[in-house]
């Protein structure tokens, strides 16, 4: 029998039809692309998303971050550079005899001998890094994985395809008969061609999307919720309602998603049993759009309608509140996918087309809309915060250099006042030039518009834009994150550019220039807590470790979840003002800080101060105390030992 004439006919008809079910099927994927809605900001600044790519890809930089499966994906993906060379070779032995190689790889070249050796040592990492896969899926049953017959047939092809590549290899080396190297040969061809047929409609996808997703992925400004066209009377649908709203690169997430579920793992409303899982709303999107509406969006006719509704039909209404935007998920993601848009998108369908949200928030929104926050506290009581402190308006003071913008929390809870005093205390005692709004301060928008109550949030922002105009704020001050992201992130979409900063950057300034000395009241152990939205999604960290680590005789400690990985307080995306279930994310918090056996723990945030210290309470850990940044530099704060309330 003539094994190359055979090899020849058999790949001859099956290459030409595994490659027109790959064209088709990727076809079908990118006219569904073609049938979302475009995305809002041109795809610009190309220098720096090639870098990303290279970075995200060769460095496999974001896999790391789970450092045993980062080296066993890395080797697998190498493996796969180097044998992807193997796999044209072996083509090209079907047509021209196994002594073909390719031009300038032949067996006495020095590049071909080393392409050899690369090529055995890639087959065998590769071996083992499938057998280590299996190992944590089907061994050590690592949770976050789920074993879908998807991933076992992915992982056995790649054996399979190991194995053949080393039998051929036996057989042409003498090592086995030539009958198992031909049968070996042409069976590693034929599994090659299948899964090829296999990558777009499986999770596998992500070999051929991902390149384009982290390239193509919204840069900068992470902490942005889109800016709604509210006034183009042309626009009729707001948020997702259905699967076309979607934007094109959100629904090439839903390609590239490889269901690793490390955003899950890391997600703190799953972690709290919540329904809300971020990979299961990437995959049942995915399934709607692919299996339920491709026929109906590639039909042209616009007048059919949708099978089911985005929300509750295909992601559920709690899934899509659950969620507290503290964009864990998107920095555990290796392929840069986003959920936090995505989520906010169906809360704004819910609440801006059919005015459905969970009660609770009815008197948030109303507060919001009358009273300027959501409090629904009267203007009147917005300088409560303040008494005795004589602290100057910026309508009086228009040289001021800041404006120091407490936000709602830090102006009306009793707890975040004393942070507010603590704070306006020491920039008065250090000279910094500064001014409130007093009565006309009124919410940033922020938790409108994560609440998906995006007419109001704009309407909030764009009168503190008109106000700050009136009054020339160049520079703020905050020491709330969720007001800082929004100012700096936010606020330039609607005019509004300033130079913004965490009150934590600016003491930590003052500390550094050696102008303010620290009280030394602080010794104990203080385990660091980071808000979501000062740390992860501005990468503001260091300000807060560089204050306690100049504190005299405070021993400072960090939880593993912290900085990138830290853990929300529950708070955030508006949660703060719904009802949360058992167990609840702000006491699963506290008991993870509370392992580092600390006395204090050291917040930025009013919401995070608020969240850890009803915790704390609840919890009945006694002892322990929860203090702002400033709190814990001014020996001011809540507890008996506070030595230096301000304005006493
Ligand atoms: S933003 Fe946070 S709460 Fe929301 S899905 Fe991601 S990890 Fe979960
Ligand atoms: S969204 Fe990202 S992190 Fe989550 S399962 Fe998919 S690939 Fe993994």
């Amino acid at each position: 029998m003539n094994w190359h004439i055979t090899h020849a006919w058999i790949l001859g008809a099956a290459i030409p039809t595994a490659l027109f079910l790959f064209a088709r099927a990727v076809l079908l994927r990118f006219r569904l692309l073609r049938a979302c809605a475009p995305v809002p900001d041109a795809v610009a600044e190309h220098g720096t998303r090639i870098k990303e790519v290279l970075t995200i890809f060769l460095e496999q930089k974001k896999l790391f971050q789970d450092f045993k499966p980062g080296v066993m994906h890395a080797f697998i993906f190498w493996g796969f550079l180097v044998l992807s060379l193997r796999t044209v070779t072996m083509f090209g032995m079907a047509f021209y005899g196994f002594d073909f190689h390719l031009p300038g790889l032949g067996p006495d070249t020095l590049a071909g001998q080393g392409f050899e050796v690369l090529k055995d040592a890639a087959v065998a990492i590769v071996t083992l890094m499938v057998l280590y896969a299996m190992v944590r899926r089907y061994v050590l049953r690592v949770p976050r994985l789920i074993n879908t017959p998807d991933a076992l047939f992915v992982l056995l092809m790649i054996l399979g395809l190991m194995v053949t590549d080393m039998l051929f290899e036996a057989g042409l080396r003498g090592a086995s008969s030539p009958l198992t190297g031909h049968a070996a040969f042409q069976l590693h061809c034929l599994g090659i061609l299948a899964f090829l047929v296999y990558i777009p409609t499986g999770k596998h996808m992500h070999i051929l999307t991902s390149v384009f997703n982290v390239y193509l992925r919204p840069l900068h400004r992470s902490g942005r919720l889109t800016k709604l066209p509210l006034e183009d009377e042309s626009v009729e649908t707001f948020g997702t309602p259905n699967i076309e709203h979607l934007t094109w690169k959100e629904a090439l997430d839903l390609y590239t998603c490889t269901e690793c579920g490390r955003c899950t793992d890391m997600c703190p409303a799953s972690a709290t049993n919540k329904k809300l899982s971020p990979r299961d709303v990437i995959n049942k999107q995915k399934h709607f759009l692919v299996d339920d509406e491709a026929a109906r969006l590639l039909s042209g006719d616009k007048t059919k309608e949708p099978s089911k509704d985005m929300v509750p039909d295909v992601v559920s209404a709690q899934e899509a509140w659950d969620c507290t935007t503290c964009q864990a998920c998107e920095q555990a993601c290796p392929l840069n996918i986003s959920h936090v848009q995505r989520l906010n998108s169906m809360r704004r369908s819910e609440v801006l087309m059919k005015g459905k949200f969970p009660p609770e928030l009815k008197r948030v929104f109303k507060g919001m809309q009358t009273n300027g926050n959501p409090w629904g506290m009267g203007a009147e009581k917005r300088m409560d915060w303040a008494k005795g402190l004589e602290i100057p308006l910026l309508e009086n003071t228009p040289d001021a250099e800041y404006l120091l913008y407490l936000g709602c929390n830090a102006a009306f809870d009793d707890r975040a006042q004393k942070v507010s005093r603590s704070l306006a205390a020491l920039l008065k005692a250090q000279g910094v030039s500064f001014a409130v709004l007093g009565e006309s301060e009124t919410c940033c928008g922020e938790t409108a518009r994560r609440l998906g109550e995006e007419a109001v949030g704009q309407a909030l922002i764009e009168a503190n834009v008109e106000l700050f105009k009136e009054l020339k704020v160049k520079k703020i001050i905050t020491p709330c994150p969720h007001c800082y992201n929004t100012f700096k992130n936010e606020y330039p979409d609607f005019g509004g550019n300033y130079e913004v900063f965490h009150h934590s950057e600016l003491i930590s300034k003052l500390m550094e220039s050696g102008k303010l000395k620290p009280v030394d009241n602080s010794q104990g152990r203080a385990v660091i807590h980071d808000s979501c939205y000062l740390g992860r999604v501005n990468s503001v960290y260091k300000p807060s470790r560089d204050i306690l680590a100049a504190l005299p005789g405070l021993e400072v400690t960090e939880h593993e979840r912290s900085e990138k990985k830290g853990f929300c307080c529950g708070a955030g995306g508006g949660r703060f003002w719904l009802e949360e279930g058992e167990p609840r994310i702000n006491h699963h918090r506290v008991k993870q800080l509370l392992e580092t056996k600390p006395s204090v723990i050291a917040t930025s945030c009013p919401y995070c101060l608020k969240m850890l210290s009803d915790g704390i309470k609840d919890l009945g850990a006694a002892g322990v105390e929860v203090r702002d940044l400033v709190e814990i530099v001014s020996g001011t704060g809540a507890g008996p030992e506070a030595k230096n309330e301000p304005g006493n």
